[in-house]
């Protein structure tokens, strides 16, 4: 069970619009069992049209497509249908009704692209479109079957969960695919792949393992693929066990979880509280804590400590500490940490002092480092970590960072 995907539109093109389409047909296919096979983004334009068309022809089962079926003369993927399909254009009388009945309901009168619009290639299954006016459309060729949806997402959305994917579903034989991602945090993805060299290698024939690396985080996604649904899960769940066996210090969660949920979770059940005091980052840890619902449970507050004045007179961080020292110092970020968890009165608290870039760098301290302290009532710990030269990267680096040794502090206590 092949499925491949053709967007249609110039705005995909010149990254005007984001191609959301593929990315949500690909996942809904691969929940029905497809594999997919290739996503194609194509200009308005019929010789790419029709080149896409003849690629995809029995090279897979199904061939979905979105967009160009708008009114205006810069969509032209209906007539271009019509020419591949070698069929004309004809009125459907049902879609003229419905269009008729939507443009009274919203008080504007019918045109010649209303009723263009209500013309279908003739010799096509008619997908109705109740969320717009330009209906979907089933061909099949080849032993090829051809979608054509219309490219605002949630008409395709509507025609697909509607008619597509049931349709499809009872046509093929199901084959079951199950991913399973396992979230972890604290290396690098050449590093994770040296570890997992001898179980990669001992992965049975049906699943598939990768990597898919984001700000530091490594999601490891497991793909099985098989015929029944329970035996696949028990497949996978013995795969899942042999990785927490392998790397339990890296993994922290499972699915689409992330360290601020983690973190959340294990805060909730031990009933402890956290604070921030954060300079570099500038309250983006506290975003992130405060990002989860129900976080007020555990999280107290933050001291954007970003200039040294609040450093000393709301913290507590001694002068010569930060003249000795510097900012961003271990003996600072300590100090930082200390003395946010006496003024908030939390069980943990987490502080960062680093050089997010890409100026104030030194030989010592090269943009990209930071100091980062977890206090609780067993002590201080404190890390010094190195990122790169982009700013916004650095800050979401820095405090993904300070969050999992958060954790690993929470973990410890
Ligand atoms: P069309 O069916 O070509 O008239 O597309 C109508 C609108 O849908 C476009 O203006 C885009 O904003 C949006 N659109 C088209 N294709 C996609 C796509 N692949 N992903 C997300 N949005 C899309
Ligand atoms: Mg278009």
């Amino acid at each position: 069970m092949k499925a491949s995907i053709i967007t249609i539109g110039d705005e995909l093109l010149i990254g005007q619009t984001i191609d959301t389409n593929s990315a949500w047909m690909g996942a809904e296919l691969s929940k029905g069992g497809f594999d997919v096979y290739r996503i194609t983004s194509i200009h308005d334009r019929r010789e790419d049209i029709l080149n896409a068309l003849n690629e995809a022809a029995g090279k897979t089962d199904v061939v979905l497509i979105t967009g160009g079926l708008g009114p205006t003369s810069d969509d032209i993927t209906k007539q271009t249908l019509c020419e591949f399909f070698n069929t004309h254009l004809i009125i459907n009388n049902e879609v003229l009704t419905m269009i008729e009945e939507m443009m009274v309901r919203r008080n504007f009168p019918m045109n010649e692209k209303n009723r263009q619009q209500a013309e279908v290639p003739e010799s096509c299954r008619v997908l109705k479109n109740s969320a717009g006016t330009a209906p979907g459309m089933w061909f099949e060729k080849d032993s090829t079957i051809f979608i054509s949806m219309p490219g605002v997402p949630h008409e395709m959305k509507h025609i697909m969960t509607e008619i597509v994917l049931p349709d499809l579903k009872e046509r093929f034989t199901s084959q079951t695919i199950i991913h399973k991602n396992i979230m972890t945090y604290g290396t690098f993805e050449s590093k994770l792949a040296e570890i997992l060299t001898d179980f990669e290698s001992k992965l049975p024939e049906n699943i598939r393992l990768a990597y898919l690396p984001a700000s530091g985080i490594i999601k490891l996604r497991l793909t099985a693929t098989g015929s029944e649904f329970n035996s696949l899960s028990a497949l996978i769940a013995e795969q899942v066990s042999k990785l927490y066996k392998i790397i339990p210090e890296f993994i922290y969660g499972e699915d689409e979880e992330s360290l601020e949920m983690a973190v959340g979770k294990l805060l909730s059940s031990l009933n402890k509280t956290v604070s921030t005091a954060e300079s570099c980052t500038g309250g983006e840890i506290a975003h992130l804590l405060t990002s989860i619902a129900g976080s007020s449970a555990y999280y107290k507050g933050s001291v954007i400590a970003y200039d040294n004045i609040v450093k000393t007179q709301l913290l507590g961080v001694q002068d010569y500490i930060i003249t000795k020292y510097g900012a961003v110092s271990e003996n600072t970020v300590r100090e930082m940490a200390v003395g946010a968890r006496n003024m908030l009165k939390t069980d943990f608290a987490v502080a960062t002092s680093g050089i997010a870039g890409p100026d104030g760098g030194t030989d010592e301290k090269p943009v990209g480092t930071v100091w980062i302290a977890v206090d609780s009532e067993r002590g201080t710990v404190c890390e010094k970590k190195v990122f790169g030269n982009d700013r916004l990267t650095n800050i979401k680096r820095f405090s993904l960072a300070s969050l999992n040794l958060l954790r690993k502090q929470i973990i410890n206590h």
